[in-house]
């Protein structure tokens, strides 16, 4: 029997705990996991961008590199969801109906090609017609997909890693190298820390929603004429609404804004079909304010060789779509690491 190893992996987000998951399934017999990180799920921390998520699954259209990697990494993300829901309840997944009402579409939203790349894989998916059209709308669509309460998401994604055999401590790391000295025998050190460490290509969006006890029973997403957007996200388990949003590239001002709280929910009460018995009152439980860790380029998916047989997997940068695109990126991850021959190729059989 070969000596005891441990993999390391940094980042208790939905992309690190999504691919230690994954990572579990290809352990050779000596090899274990321990996952370390900063924050973990229950913690509330503006630069730990997973609990404050919506979170839907929303396709964006483009023609980019990164565009085209992105929609072949959600739509593995789409099944495995709907894997999850239907066998996981309390994962904090639901099926839900979504909508998208364009005021001012982009030209890759008047592709044919590129909406069928993105949108073609969904349950129930139609471009809508002119007639079904809300006014001062110019383009639609209507699907199937899903919505994530993204706080228990992220802590049943923990627990069933520990279920499953992993072990997690929190600790805070300056370079992704510390992680060769947490374990004896370390050789692979897996790097899902948002942000990267230091990588100039990084940088932060600044999201600010606010989160309302109200119910609505489909995500809808309106562009608004000036470039803005608004959405609503019902959030499984009674989660209540999520209502956004901001995308602020570069700003870093940690407080909610009142007057942008204003500005969301009064297009809310506008646009959404929120309950009567609201009254068109919103009964607010918190304004969120997180940073997506976005990356020029998109998430770096690259396996880094240090001295001797040491690696440094890279999984970080996900900007706005970590949810949308986690099981995706966590198997090319894991088919990385497998070329290199650091786990196994072969998985065992589990969610
Ligand atoms: C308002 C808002 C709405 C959003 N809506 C959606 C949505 O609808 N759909 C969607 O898919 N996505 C959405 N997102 C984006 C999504 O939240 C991010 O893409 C995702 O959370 C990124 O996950 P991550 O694991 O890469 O990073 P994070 O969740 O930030 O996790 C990083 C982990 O690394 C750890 N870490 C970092 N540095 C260190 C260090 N030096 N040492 C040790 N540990 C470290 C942290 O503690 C943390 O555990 C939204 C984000 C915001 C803010």
């Amino acid at each position: 029997m070969s000596e005891p190893e441990t993999v390391i992996v940094i980042g208790a987000g939905v992309i690190g705990l999504t691919t230690a998951l994954h990572i579990q399934q290809h352990l050779r017999r000596n090899q274990s996991l321990l996952l370390i990180a900063r924050d973990l799920p229950s913690d509330t921390s503006v630069n730990y961008a997973s609990p404050w998520a919506g979170a839907h699954y929303r396709p964006v259209p483009g023609s980019s590199p990164q565009s085209l990697r992105e929609a072949d990494q959600a739509r593995r993300t789409y099944e495995y969801l709907r894997q999850i829901a239907a066998a996981e309840p309390g994962a904090g997944i639901r099926f839900v109906q979504g909508v998208e009402h364009l005021e001012a579409p982009p030209p890759e939203y008047l592709d044919e090609q590129s909406v069928r790349i993105v949108y073609s894989h969904l349950d129930e998916f139609r471009v809508l017609s002119p007639t079904e059209l809300p006014r001062g709308v110019k383009w639609g669509v209507h699907y199937g997909t899903y919505v994530i309460n993204s706080p228990v998401y992220c802590a049943h994604m923990l627990r069933k890693f520990i279920l499953k055999g992993g072990r997690a401590m929190r600790g805070t790391l300056t370079d992704p190298r510390e992680a060769f000295s947490l374990a004896t025998n370390v050789k692979t050190v897996v790097n899902c820390s948002g942000m990267g460490f230091a990588d100039p290509s990084s940088f932060i969006i600044r999201g600010q929603t606010c989160l309302v006890r109200n119910p609505v029973s489909a995500t809808i997403t309106r562009q608004n004429s000036d470039g803005s957007w608004s959405f609503c996200i019902p959030r499984p388990l009674d989660g209540g609404t999520i209502i956004g949003g901001t995308k602020q590239p570069h700003e870093w001002d940690p407080h909610p804004s009142p007057e942008t709280r204003k500005r969301l929910l009064a297009n809310a009460a506008k646009w959404f079909p929120f309950t009567p018995e609201s009254g068109g009152q919103f009964d607010v439980v918190q304004d969120i304010v997180g940073r997506r860790p976005a990356r020029e380029g998109g998430v770096r998916i690259e396996a880094e060789k240090l001295d001797g047989e040491r690696y440094i997997v890279h999984g970080y940068g996900a900007g706005g779509r970590g949810f949308e695109i986690s099981k995706g990126v966590a198997e090319d991850i894991t088919t990385l690491m497998v070329e290199k021959g650091l786990v196994l190729g072969t998985a065992r059989a589990s969610l």
